[in-house]
């Protein structure tokens, strides 16, 4: 972990949908630059922290910080915004999120999909941002898709694709959800290997992955998940290579 300041700071968040309390009381610190990689089983909670930073959900107690400003919401009903629309705008526009199944328009191209919320959210000028797309889609490697339309695509170029446009945003930090797992085993490395790129430029992101190689390949550290709890976390070579926990440990030779 780098010692520099806190990008997204989790102190103690407890999350419930209804009478079902699925996040318990989680700490995560993702400083600037780090990678933090959550796993666990499923229905561990993952999804949900990254969806309770990104203002997709709300919590019950506990801290959500952004470089040192509170975002928690505490809404009451599901559709229920928080306070200020602006700062959501501002929180989802720092913290990208990149999901599972892409979600990318099927009635654009993908360059108009990477410059569509810059332009119409972020009202930055057309030109600049066609630009700035063009070189995203560069940088994933799909330059020459720029005027396909998703459906065209395969599911490692879509998700590229949609990595593209979470940058796009020029976010302070991206957060994955399980990137890679709608995706064929050959088609996944080309996304991870888009994901190492941006871990090796010094890029803040909290990834939820079942990609154990990648999890121990691009991670700072890594945080074990098990029934909306930390089980374990620690740097990756001493969370793979010596687990302490038997959960972990069983969770670790059911993934292989
Ligand atoms: P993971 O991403 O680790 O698989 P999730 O965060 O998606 O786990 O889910 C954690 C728990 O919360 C699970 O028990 C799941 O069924 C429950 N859950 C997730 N989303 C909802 C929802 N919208 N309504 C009710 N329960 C939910
Ligand atoms: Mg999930």
């Amino acid at each position: 972990m780098t010692d520099t300041a806190p990008v997204i700071e989790i102190a103690n968040l407890h999350k419930a949908y209804g009478a079902l309390e699925v996040i318990k009381g989680v700490d995560i610190t993702a400083r600037r630059g780090d990678v933090v990689s959550l796993i666990g089983s499923s229905g561990s909670g993952k999804s949900t922290i990254l969806r309770c930073a990104n203002l997709l959900e709300d919590s019950q107690q506990g801290d959500i910080l952004f470089k040192g400003e509170p975002v928690t919401w505490r809404g009451k009903g599901l559709h229920r915004h928080p306070s200020d629309p602006k700062q959501v705008l501002r929180i989802r526009t720092n913290l990208s999120m990149v999901f599972q199944q892409f979600n990318l328009w099927a009635h654009l191209t993908i360059l108009q999909n990477v410059m569509e919320a810059p332009v119409t959210v972020l009202r930055r000028p057309r030109a600049e941002v066609e630009e700035a797309a063009r070189g995203y889609l560069d940088k994933v490697g799909i330059a020459d898709k720029a005027d396909a339309y998703p459906a065209q695509l395969s599911g490692g170029q879509q998700q590229r694709a949609a990595i593209a446009r979470a940058l796009a945003m020029e976010p302070e930090a991206l957060l994955f959800d399980e990137p890679t797992s709608a995706l064929d085993p050959e088609l996944e490395q080309e996304v991870v290997r888009v994901i190492r790129d941006l871990a090796n430029e010094g890029r803040t992101m909290m990834i939820v992955t079942h990609d154990m190689k990648m999890a121990a390949d691009v991670s700072d550290h890594v945080v074990f998940l098990h029934q909306g709890l930390i089980e374990e976390e620690g740097a990756p070579e001493r969370l793979f290579g010596a687990p302490e926990s038997e959960r972990l440990r069983g969770f670790l030779s059911s993934t292989r």
